[in-house]
């Protein structure tokens, strides 16, 4: 196949548009084409929070995105921004978790995340400080917790503030390293790709508008179509979608600082509806509110310093579906998640008498059971996935583009390629560990 093969990439997400960079752009690979029916980045790849972090459960994960991370901040520099590093805060009102999460920050810094700094004990914190030292800040007591944190509860007892973290602008960085693409010569076909052609091995592709590309590489990386896109070579992907969603409002009152982290409570809680409210609730058939819903609600800042914006998440309800567009929210999310925030954050409950108006929009994780990227090889010679990459596309991106070439070109792979390729899950002994999954790092 020689050094410059004929590529076509299937989908123009952060994912595909960063395959395409790393073998235009950083390889100079000619002629690479990235077809998609839509505009690039408007499917899921605009949807995200636009968080990155290198804290993760496994050395693998730390490993790649470490290396992502490398790999982007050289991208902000050229591409004119710079990614905030206020780092991801998970706090907790239960002491076991908080051993679990001393747990899983000895790991992840074990596995390379950096030096875990213990408070009270070691220096003082200053969250608000610029260029934050690298590992994680573990607040052993609630108190040296709000000492550096006075917005949060009085019953948290502990959290664990991980410094490379952040957010970035994912749209510029995805919009700019497509024109890069295209400024070296790579192409973007407007259609959608209907059949693969592969009778031995990779030959091209057919579009919906009739037309065929040749090709001797197809990279799927067509998001929550991944699954389809498989079948079109017969791999059956082990992949499902779930629906996320976020809300963003205004907080007028100043709550929450505008140098505040990315905040995530770790713990389940059931909401503290009034009768009334309870009532209306199970009359509306949503008993699925009543009870306990599952940790991971979080927020963050958005925009500047006189920006009066906030991100929410909170999956309290997500379970595997087919995709479809756009995708489902709850009406009750807004509601749903500023009374989860308003538990750890309790400032926040001012606003639950009359909700700030509430802009809500989502889209699909599409993940593996291990909730590890599939990225490399699968099926027919010259097809190579690049996805599944759930809540954390965005900030793998840099990393899954210079994968993929590596792949592509055959250079020599990190160590880390091995546990994210397609094929993992033919290995029964594999797929029987997945069992005992634990942590996967999604929130
Ligand atoms: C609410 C929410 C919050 C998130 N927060 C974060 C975060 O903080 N940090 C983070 O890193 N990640 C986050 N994510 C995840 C991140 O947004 C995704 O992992 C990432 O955008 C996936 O990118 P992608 O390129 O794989 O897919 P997509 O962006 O979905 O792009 C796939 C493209 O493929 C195209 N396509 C599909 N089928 C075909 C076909 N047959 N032919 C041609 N084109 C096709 C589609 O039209 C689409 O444009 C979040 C996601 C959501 C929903």
């Amino acid at each position: 196949m020689g050094t410059s093969p004929r590529v076509v990439v299937i989908g123009a997400g952060i994912c595909g548009v960063a395959v395409a960079y790393h073998l235009a752009v950083v390889h100079g690979v000619s002629g690479v084409t990235i077809v998609d029916p839509r505009a690039p980045l408007t499917l899921t790849s605009d949807k995200s929070t636009e968080c990155y972090r290198n804290w993760w459960p496994s050395a693998a994960m730390v490993t790649f995105m470490n290396r992502s991370l490398d790999l982007l901040e050289g991208l902000a520099v050229r591409a004119g921004f710079t990614p905030s590093r206020r780092g991801y805060l998970y706090v907790t009102s239960d002491p076991v978790r908080l051993e679990e999460l001393r747990e899983t920050a000895m790991r992840a810094s074990r596995f390379g995340a950096g030096p875990l700094r213990v408070h009270p004990g070691d220096a003082p914190h200053d969250p608000s400080a610029g260029d934050p030292p690298p590992g994680a800040d573990l607040f052993v007591d609630g108190d040296a917790l709000r000492a550096a944190f006075s917005f949060l509860a009085p019953d948290l007892v502990g959290g664990v503030h991980v410094r490379r973290a952040g957010w970035l602008p994912a749209r510029r960085y995805g919009t700019w390293m497509f024109e890069e693409v295209l400024a070296t010569g790579g192409r973007f076909v407007r259609d959608e790709v209907v059949e693969v052609r592969a009778p031995d091995r990779i030959r091209g592709v057919v579009l919906a508008g009739g037309h065929t590309l040749p090709a001797d590489v197809v990279v799927a990386a067509p998001g929550p179509m991944l699954g389809r896109v498989g079948s079109l070579v017969g791999v059956d992907l082990p992949v499902h979608t779930e629906p996320h969603c976020k809300v963003a409002f205004r907080d007028r009152l100043g709550v929450i600082p505008r140098w505040a982290p990315m905040c995530i409570s770790v713990d389940g809680r059931r909401l503290a509806w009034s009768d009334e409210e309870r009532a209306g609730l199970a009359e509306l058939g949503r008993d699925d509110l009543l009870g306990e819903l599952p940790g991971g609600c979080h927020f963050r800042p958005e925009g500047g310093a006189d920006s009066p914006w906030i991100l929410g998440l909170w999956e309290y309800g997500a379970a595997p579906v087919e995709p479809t567009f756009p995708a489902p929210v709850d009406p009750l999310y807004p509601e749903v998640v500023l009374r989860g925030l308003a538990s750890f954050v309790p400032g926040l409950a001012a606003y639950l008498d009359r909700l700030p108006e509430p802009f809500v929009d989502g889209g699909y994780y599409t993940a593996a059971p291990d909730n590890l990227p599939l990225v490399g090889p699968t099926g027919p010679e010259g097809f190579v996935v690049a996805g599944a990459v759930s809540g954390y596309g965005i900030m793998a991106s840099a990393a899954v583009g210079e994968l993929v070439a590596l792949h592509v070109l055959g250079g020599r792979l990190p160590d880390y390629a091995a546990a994210f390729l397609p094929d993992r899950f033919d290995d029964p002994a594999y797929v029987a560990s997945l069992d005992d999954l634990g942590d996967t790092g999604q929130i």
